[in-house]
């Protein structure tokens, strides 16, 4: 194919290259591996604002802006690509923003060419399970034809390496046993709409690489939760759906009791098995799949989690206990859909990204999404979260 853009497939190759330095000068000289990478990001400049480009489309969102942050650290500079239809301006701060539709071939061509893109990771799609499946279409125009825009954008530029946001939602309930962790090769049983894209999405990532020798890592993620420690960047959903944050809200804001979705599963207590990740956990495994020494044509989809399940009433239990009061909750009929269990099997990311979640236990995800929930989140615009006082606190 004709290129459009002034570049090289050097990514691979680089970050291969890169990969093996480590490695060497590690065994080699037993640095220390924090010092090691300062060595090496002022020897490739990159500690100088002058490091290599990488798209983050959607990077206004959720985990993506947490991408963004890890991205720059590391002296990369993070290219913000969204439409902002459910992303914040406020999330963006450590790099440019492109406002623009990854529908748009055309428009990321240019895009690309101009920053001189190395990578993309692309986050941007739709997520809320319920909206699949009243609208199915809009979510393979979404999350399937405009993924496949984004690669032939990427084909045109010579941009061969891409991190995809995949789900567990590709699993569904499949044959599993209520209590069985998930490997990568576990049957695939999408229960909604939403799982079918991010599946096809995959298979037709997977059948580019074969053809034309990208290089992809698909990150299917469990459950993302928490926020950054430092409380600029955290989740902010409009309606918000999720158990912690509404969890949180039922502790200490004036909002509605929560309502635990059915205590009649085949678990411990009754109530579904989910395994929550923090979202810096996850930010991190993004920044090792785009560094990966993977060779040109490999596809290589990965689970994110601890590996451990959290039932819903034992997240309620973390929040009171971080929160030093209780939340208002009632038990209420199952949600459409729900598996009982859905905990990874992180095992195949551990290994090949040499990544493991460190950030993940119950207690510090909630405290870190509760510093989030009660500071000024994104400003105008955003839901804004009143504490409730103290009972002691009432006159
Ligand atoms: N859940 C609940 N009440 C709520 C929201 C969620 O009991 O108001 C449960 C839900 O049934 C699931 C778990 O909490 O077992 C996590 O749900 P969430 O929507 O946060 O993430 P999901 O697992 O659906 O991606």
């Amino acid at each position: 194919m004709q290129r459009d853009c002034d570049q090289r497939d050097r990514w691979g190759q680089s970050a291969h290259n890169l990969g093996l330095l480590r490695t060497r000068l590690k065994q080699g000289l037993g640095l220390p591996a924090r010092e090691l990478d300062a060595t090496l990001r002022i020897y490739c400049g990159m500690d100088q604002g002058r490091g290599p480009a990488v798209l983050v489309t959607g990077g206004a969102g959720y985990i993506g802006a947490h991408t963004a942050k890890a991205l720059h650290s590391r002296g990369y500079t993070p290219v913000v690509y969204d439409n902002l239809s459910s992303g914040f301006r406020a999330a963006v701060q450590w790099g440019p923003l492109v406002e623009g539709d990854v529908a748009d071939e055309e428009r990321l061509v240019g895009v690309i060419g101009a920053h001189r893109v190395q990578a993309v990771i692309h986050f941007a799609g739709l997520i809320e399970v319920g909206r699949s499946v009243a609208n199915p279409d809009l979510f393979w125009q979404v999350n399937v034809a405009a993924t496949c825009s984004l690669l032939t954008a990427m084909r045109r530029c010579g941009v061969g390496r891409l991190v995809f946001s995949s789900s567990a939602a590709v699993y569904g309930q499949g044959g599993r046993g209520p209590m069985e962790t998930i490997a990568e090769d576990a049957e695939k049983a999408p229960a909604s709409p939403y799982g079918d894209t991010k599946h096809a999405a995959e298979w037709m990532i997977a059948a580019q690489c074969r053809a034309y020798g990208l290089t992809a890592v698909a990150l299917r993620y469990f459950n993302a939760a928490g926020a950054d420690p430092g409380g600029a960047i955290g989740e902010a959903h409009e309606p918000e759906t999720h158990l912690i944050p509404l969890a949180i809200s039922a502790a200490l804001g004036d909002g509605k009791p929560l309502t635990v979705f059915g205590q009649d599963f085949d678990t411990p207590d009754g109530t579904c098995l989910r395994d929550y990740i923090h979202v810096t956990d996850l930010a991190a495994a993004h920044l090792a799949a785009v560094e990966a020494p993977f060779a040109p044509g490999v596809f290589e989809p990965l689970n994110l989690g601890t590996g451990h399940g959290r039932s819903v009433l034992e997240v309620v239990k973390a929040v009171e206990r971080v929160a030093g009061r209780p939340a208002r909750y009632s038990i209420g009929p199952r949600r459409e859909g729900d598996p009982p269990s859905l905990v990874a099997n992180p095992a195949r990311a551990e290994k090949l990204l040499g990544w493991r979640a460190a950030h993940s236990s119950l207690d510090e995800i909630v405290a870190d999404a509760m510093r989030w929930e009660r500071g000024p989140r994104y400003g105008a615009g955003a839901r804004q979260f009143r504490v409730r006082p103290r009972p002691s606190e009432v006159a």
